[in-house]
């Protein structure tokens, strides 16, 4: 990552779990997709492999980033970031991100690890795993080998147009290294067990607080009865209200949130004009109105 100014916000909800041996066929976090409209390219990206990034920002989580760099315009992006909850892709596979400098953005996909607040080995376990994981994803559905994966610290070295190192002194922190990240990567591709200690919950859930507090809020307006454990699907879908220029209340509040926007419960034009870009990126009608379809995409279904 190329912009090291990001302001920390909120810390993610700290997860329990007792650590464990990553079972070969374990899930990997579910991706959300949420394209971001600021720092676009638009140019057509045909990847030859992966570059792994650090934020450089502890405490911000993947949806901090995302709406960072949604929000703020600072010439810098990346395809995914990955916490020790979520993975959100921001930008999609086929355009270029500004992550490692033309040359390098112009040939390879791009992760951004995100950092946890201070010194937190549990965290730090689950940013990898996720990290891993969909590093080994990516590698199957390209054909790609781990050679083909390389570090912000390589492509400084190689194309000279950037002067970072990440992430190796942050994997070294956690007493990983850049090979160990590898080799975990080629063991997940062959479906071999990776051992490294990861909360149970991160896996088996993609747990989103937001949505946690947007099924609250349903069942407190009685639209539902829902199991308020922050994993959307189609209960919490049915349960979403219909929502355009007028509405107010904490769900059109919960929509700003999701949209990165001003949240006055209020739902006004710059609202309206916030969820026809949000439409616009995720190949909806950009009718302005929050309904079923819209909905699947702010949940992430
Ligand atoms: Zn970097």
């Amino acid at each position: 990552m190329l912009n090291k100014k990001i302001i920390p916000l909120m810390l993610a909800a700290v997860l329990g779990g007792t650590a464990f041996l990553m079972p070969a066929n374990v899930q990997a976090a579910v991706v959300q997709q949420q394209y971001i409209n600021n720092n676009r390219s638009h140019q057509a990206l045909n990847p030859i492999g992966l570059v792994i990034h650090d934020t450089d920002n502890e405490g911000a989580t993947a949806q901090n980033n995302r709406d960072y760099f949604n929000r703020v315009y600072v010439a810098a992006s990346a395809h995914y970031f990955v916490d020790w909850n979520t993975d959100i892709e921001t930008i999609p596979e086929n355009e270029v991100a500004w992550h490692a400098g033309p040359t390098a953005n112009h040939r390879y996909l791009s992760i951004e690890m995100c950092m946890p607040y201070g010194h937190d080995t549990d965290k730090f376990n689950k940013v990898y795993e996720n990290t891993v994981q969909l590093a080994a994803d990516m590698c199957k559905r390209y054909g790609w080998s781990t050679q083909d994966i390389r570090s912000h610290y390589w492509v400084s070295e190689t194309f000279h147009e950037t002067d970072h190192e990440d992430p190796i002194a942050y994997l070294g922190e956690y007493g990983k290294s850049w090979d160990m990240l590898l080799n975990d990567i080629q063991k997940t591709i062959n479906g071999q067990s990776v051992s490294v200690a990861v909360a149970p919950m991160a896996q088996s859930a993609t747990v989103n607080s937001l949505v946690g507090t947007l099924q609250a809020e349903i069942n407190r307006q009685a639209l539902g009865n829902l199991v308020a454990d922050g994993i959307p699907g189609p209960k919490t879908l049915a349960a979403c209200p219909l929502l355009k220029q007028g509405t107010k209340g904490n769900i059109t509040k919960w929509v700003q949130e999701r949209l990165g926007i001003t949240a006055d419960g209020d739902f006004g034009p710059i609202t309206r004009t916030a969820v026809i870009n949000f439409q616009k990126a995720h190949g909806l009608t950009p009718d302005g109105v929050i309904g079923q379809n819209t909905w699947k995409a702010l949940l992430g279904l």
